[in-house]
């Protein structure tokens, strides 16, 4: 048997993807070390525009991480102390503490059961006179059900900021996530689809107004140097990682459509077997972030997997709600049944561009075996 720490398949490796754009990536980053300019310079810009570009956005505002994406957008989009921000407990940690960052009461509301995305129908119950905002959080690559979110925020007034953290490239009924909504808060961490070698973060928009105060947001509230209009941050895509994350663009569909295929091997490996597999919206065009299958027998599938060379993740262990941190926000076992049945039952499998065609056919026979044992 291998041992557990051989791992055959391994749950990520993001070297493979450097050794594939070596030499465009040492290019960039050789370019920026001769430049002498490392913060909030010419290759920010030049990011910024092209994935405003892609995205078919005016503005693009990099900023330091996802979390401040998703801090700075709240905050440009007027939300602070005291204002109450409808979210799901079933989304990474960030999401939540960026609400509390800029002040705000994270108001937490279940998943649907099939796409374990914001269900719509819980945003009656969650708000209240102080509702100030919605952010749906399109997990795992796929997309939330956005139009009734959106038509909820219209007919109450409240603001919808994306977080897109795990869905650059994915789109909602043909249109790319990050451009439905007030503004929207990407991360480039390292495994994201669209990942940089380092922190990093940006927050689309269509709204100029949204656009100029990020940009204050970001340096101290300065417009004109060392004059603080507002109140601001530091929270800066520094110069490095805008180059990489320029180089990694060019690749974006093509890593995600490597994801796809992936996925329907997935699909068509495991079909058949004692499990949930991801559900995709009819019209939705999901990049699978993650691959995350459902199985009331998760831990020992997953020590079973581990001895075959295969790893895994658990994405998340602990919904945010019944995190130590988070006690205090008043919520308790069985406040949010979907969300606690989902994070007993998840199991992320190896997922990522460069993983190879076969692996999903090796990973899925160790799991039949598995269930027929
Ligand atoms: C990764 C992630 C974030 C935070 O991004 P960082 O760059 O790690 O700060 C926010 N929301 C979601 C859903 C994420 O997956």
């Amino acid at each position: 048997m291998i041992p557990a720490t051989v791992e055959t398949i391994p749950f990520v490796d993001l070297k493979a993807a450097y050794h594939r754009l070596q030499s465009e990536i040492d290019a960039a980053v050789a370019t920026v070390l001769e430049s002498g300019w490392y913060i909030l310079g010419a290759e920010g810009q030049v990011f910024e525009a092209a994935f405003a570009r892609y995205l078919g956005l005016p503005h693009v505002v990099g900023v330091a991480s996802g979390t401040d994406a998703v801090l700075l957008a709240l905050r440009a989009c007027g939300v602070g102390p005291g204002d109450e921000v409808i979210t799901v407990s079933h989304t990474a940690v960030a999401t939540v503490a960026a609400i509390e960052l800029c002040g705000a009461i994270p108001r937490l509301v279940d998943v649907e059961p099939d796409t374990l995305t914001l269900a719509p129908q819980a945003l009656e119950k969650a708000i209240t006179g102080r509702t100030k905002a919605i952010i749906p959080v399109h997990l795992y690559g796929g997309p939330a059900d956005l139009r009734p979110i959106l038509t909820f925020a219209e007919e109450h007034g409240l603001m919808v900021i994306e977080d897109c953290a795990q869905a650059h490239g994915a789109r909602y009924a043909g249109r790319l996530v990050g451009t439905l909504g007030d503004a929207a808060a990407f991360s480039f961490y390292p495994t994201k689809n669209l990942g940089a070698m380092g922190d990093g973060g940006a927050v689309a928009t269509s709204r100029a107004d949204v656009a100029e105060r990020l940009r204050l947001l970001r340096q101290y509230g300065w417009r004109e140097r060392y004059i603080s209009e507002a109140a601001g941050f530091n929270s800066r895509l520094d110069e490095l990682q805008a180059a990489i994350l320029r180089v990694r663009l060019l690749h974006l569909d093509a890593e995600n459509e490597a994801r796809r295929r992936l996925a329907v091997a997935y699909d068509e490996q495991l079909s058949g077997l004692p499990l949930t597999l991801p559900v995709v919206r009819r019209g939705d065009h999901h990049v699978y972030h993650l691959y995350a299958i459902r199985t009331a027998r998760r831990e020992e599938l997953r020590v079973h997997l581990r001895e075959r060379g295969i790893g895994t993740a658990v994405h998340y262990p602990v919904p945010v709600h019944l995190q130590p941190a988070y006690a205090r926000l008043g919520y308790r076992r069985g406040s949010l049944p979907v969300t606690e049945g989902a994070a007993l039952s998840l199991l992320s499998l190896p997922m990522y561009p460069d993983l190879s065609p076969d692996a999903p056919a090796i990973v899925a026979k160790a799991i039949t075996q598995f269930f027929n044992a």
